[in-house]
């Protein structure tokens, strides 16, 4: 049987990665970007650049948007919309929960169906085995066009609520990007001291392996319960005391350190320092005062 028919809109690094794989698994593709001369290596790979959004559209029954954002959505698909009525937007473009849902409601007003999607790998990832993508939205739609959506990575599909793939796009970037700024920090600190960052990869890599932390404090928290008897607030306080003060002498920043500091304080104030850290939740499932 033919493969599916393509339409991909947006070619920065990730939206030039997917157009590959399209292109390697023998799918038809077409292609429009803000920018049209990034289209150049895929064209010359055979793909068609459309001369509009609204030709790109009408070219074939689904689009993929590899976008920055939701704006950029409706900056691309405003002034085409008369051309959306019966495609299916898979919209790969990252955003929050609510603007997925708005976007959803948006294109179907316009006859359409939206597919959001969440793509949990680096451009490089793309095509490769072991990877995934949150999908959500419609079943039906995502199970029809789930062979294609899988020549760019394995789907992880969580149901029919349009923000619940950018709900769980945002709760692993939510840990990714204060796990890499905490890497950072360390970089920061080691290299006043000389040490380079090659040096301390094992010793990095062995303190972010924490599925064992996970595995064992995650069933309590869904509890509620934060029993003080493996570690207690009041001895995290002063562990990232010494963190924060160990920048300062060091003379890099200690901005982060110090937010881990306020935060471990703020338990300790409400009255948990004798509990697990985990009661720090109770401090985070708020808007800091
Ligand atoms: P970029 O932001 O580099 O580029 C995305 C595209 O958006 C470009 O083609 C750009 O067009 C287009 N664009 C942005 N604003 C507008 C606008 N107002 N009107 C028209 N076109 C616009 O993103 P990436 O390719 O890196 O990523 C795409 C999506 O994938 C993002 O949502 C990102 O968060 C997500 N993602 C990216 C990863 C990565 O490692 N890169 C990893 C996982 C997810 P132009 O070329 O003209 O500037």
């Amino acid at each position: 049987m033919d493969k599916q028919a393509v339409t991909l809109i947006g070619l920065g690094p990730m939206g030039q990665a997917m157009g590959a794989a399209f292109l390697d698994r023998g799918h038809a593709l077409t292609v429009w970007n803000r920018s049209p001369g990034k289209a150049d290596g895929l064209v010359a790979r055979g793909a068609v650049l459309a001369d509009s959004v609204e030709a790109a559209l009408r070219a074939n029954d689904l689009v993929v948007l590899s976008l920055t954002d939701y704006d950029a959505t409706y900056g691309v698909l405003g002034p085409a919309q008369d051309a959306l009525a019966g495609r299916v937007v898979v919209n790969l473009s990252s955003d929050t929960p609510d603007r997925a849902r708005e976007a959803a409601a948006w294109i179907a007003e316009r006859g359409a169906t939206h597919l959001t999607g969440g793509v949990r790998v680096p451009p490089s990832g793309i095509g490769q085995p072991g990877t995934s993508t949150f999908y959500s939205g419609p079943r039906e739609v995502f199970e029809r066009h789930k062979e294609t959506l899988e020549t760019l990575t394995g789907a992880d599909y969580l149901g029919e609520d349009p923000g619940r793939a950018a709900l769980f796009y945002q709760l692993q970037m939510t840990v990714f990007w204060t796990t890499m700024l905490s890497w950072l920090q360390a970089v920061a600190l080691a290299g006043a001291h000389g040490v380079t960052a090659e040096e301390l990869v094992p010793y990095v890599k062995d303190t972010v392996d924490i599925g064992q932390f996970l595995d064992f404090y995650s069933a309590r928290v869904d509890r509620g319960e934060h029993p003080g008897d493996v570690e207690r607030l009041t001895m995290g306080v002063a562990s990232i005391e010494h963190v924060v003060h160990t920048a300062r002498d060091s003379g890099v920043d200690s901005t982060l350190p110090s937010a881990v500091h306020d935060i471990f304080r703020r338990g300790v104030a409400a009255g948990r320092g004798a509990d697990s850290f985990t009661s720090l939740l109770e401090v985070l499932r708020k808007p800091a005062a």
